[in-house]
C-alpha cells in the first residue's frame, strides 16, 4: 500500500524476492503533468506488478511516470529502469559515474571478469575459490534490464518538481555515483543506500571501484551531517528522523570494524583474504557466507585496508604477486 510520508510524496514498497532486504522503497513525487519515481527495484514480474498496483493505489500508470530518477545502478535501484522505459519511454536520469558501470557490468562483462580474477588472486584468494568469488555477481544480472540513461547529474544540481525542490548531492562510497536528493525548504533527504536506518551499505574496493572508496564514503556521510533534516527517507528499511545521529553511529561502526581488521593484520601481515576471512561480520563469519556474500566481504575488507594505507597505518607490499598488508613501522612502537 503506497504510504504518503509529505504532502504528494508517496512511499512505495517493492519486493526482492530471496533477500534478506526484502523490499526497495521507491518514492513517487508529483511534478507538472507526471510523476518523477526515484529508484524501482529489481527486474522480476513481482516487483513490476508491485510497483504497478502501487501506482493504481495513487490513482497514476506507468504513462504518468515521465521521468525515472535512480539513485545507483545496484539491481534493486535500477534492475526495472529497461522496462519502464519501454512502457512509458520516461525521461532515465542517473549519475554521469553510473552510466559508466552499465555496459562492462550488465552488457558485455567479459572483461571485467578478467580483471575480477587477476583481482582477486592479487589479494590472496586461494585458486580453489577463484572461479566461484569471480562469478558472483553474475546471477544478478537476470535482475536488470539495462537502459542507458537520457541524461546525466554530477551533483550540485537542483531538480524543480513541483512543489518541491531537490538538490543533488553526489555522494561516492556505496558505489561511484551514488545520489543523494535534499530538499531545503520542506526539510527531508531521500538517501538512496548511503545512509539507512539500521543496517550499513556495503563499501567497497574492486575493479570498478579503485582510489579510496570508504575514505570518499565517509566524506560524504560528513557533507550530509550539517544539512538540517527532519526526515530521512532511505531506499530501505523505514524512514527515520535523526540524520546526524546515524551518520555518526555508522562512522563509528566502520572505525570499529576497521581496528578489528588491523588487530589481524597484527605483527604477521595479511592478505585482503585473510583479513575478510578472520573478521566475524554483523550476518555472519565468511565460511558461512555465499560466494556473493564472501567476494562483498573480500572487498569491503580492502575498502577499510586502503583507508588505513591512505592515512599511514598500513602499509601495502607485492611479492609474488599477492599484495600483503603490514601494520606501519613507525605506527607499531
Ligand atoms: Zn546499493
Ligand atoms: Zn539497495
Amino acid at each position: 500500500m503506497a504510504k504518503e510520508v509529505l504532502p504528494g510524496i508517496f512511499q512505495f514498497k517493492v519486493p526482492i524476492p530471496n533477500n534478506p532486504l526484502g523490499w526497495v522503497l521507491p518514492y513517487l513525487i508529483p511534478s507538472d503533468g507526471g510523476y518523477t519515481l526515484v529508484d524501482c527495484g529489481w527486474n522480476t514480474p513481482e516487483a513490476f506488478a508491485a510497483l504497478e498496483e502501487e501506482l493504481r493505489d495513487v490513482g497514476a500508470t506507468f504513462d504518468d511516470i515521465k521521468t525515472l530518477l535512480v539513485t545507483h545502478v545496484h539491481p534493486d535501484h535500477y534492475g526495472l529502469a529497461g522496462r519502464i522505459k519501454e512502457v512509458c519511454d520516461a525521461e532515465i536520469v542517473i549519475h554521469q559515474r553510473e552510466r559508466d558501470l552499465i555496459r562492462s557490468r550488465y552488457r558485455q562483462p567479459e572483461q571485467l571478469l578478467e580483471r575480477m580474477a587477476t583481482w582477486l588472486t592479487e589479494n590472496g584468494v586461494p585458486d580453489s575459490e577463484m572461479s566461484d568469488l569471480q562469478q558472483a555477481s553474475m546471477p544478478a544480472r537476470a535482475f536488470v534490464s539495462p537502459v542507458e540513461p537520457d541524461s546525466v547529474l554530477w551533483g550540485g544540481e537542483t531538480l524543480d518538481l513541483g512543489e518541491y525542490a531537490f538538490e543533488v548531492f553526489w555522494t561516492p562510497g556505496h558505489s561511484p555515483g551514488h545520489l543523494c536528493f535534499y530538499e531545503r525548504k520542506h526539510k527531508f533527504v531521500l538517501t538512496g543506500d548511503h545512509v539507512l536506518p539500521s543496517i550499513t551499505p556495503n563499501v567497497s574496493l574492486h575493479p570498478q571501484q579503485m582510489g579510496n572508496p570508504l575514505g570518499d564514503y565517509l566524506a560524504s556521510l560528513q557533507r550530509l551531517e550539517p544539512l538540517e533534516v527532519d526526515q530521512v527517507l532511505p531506499a530501505h528499511e523505514y524512514e527515520f528522523k535523526d540524520l546526524p545521529k546515524r551518520v555518526r553511529e555508522i562512522i563509528h561502526h566502520h572505525a570499529t570494524r576497521l581496528d578489528e581488521m588491523l588487530a589481524i593484520v597484527g605483527e604477521d601481515g595479511a592478505t585482503g583474504y585473510d583479513v575478510a576471512s578472520g573478521i566475524v561480520w554483523t550476518t555472519g563469519t565468511f565460511d558461512t557466507f555465499s560466494f556473493w556474500m564472501q567476494r562483498a566481504a573480500i572487498s569491503e575488507t580492502l575498502a577499510h585496508l586502503e583507508y588505513a594505507v591512505q592515512d599511514g597505518r598500513l602499509t601495502q607490499t607485492k611479492r609474488g604477486g599477492v599484495v600483503r598488508f603490514e601494520l606501519t613501522k613507525n605506527q607499531e612502537q
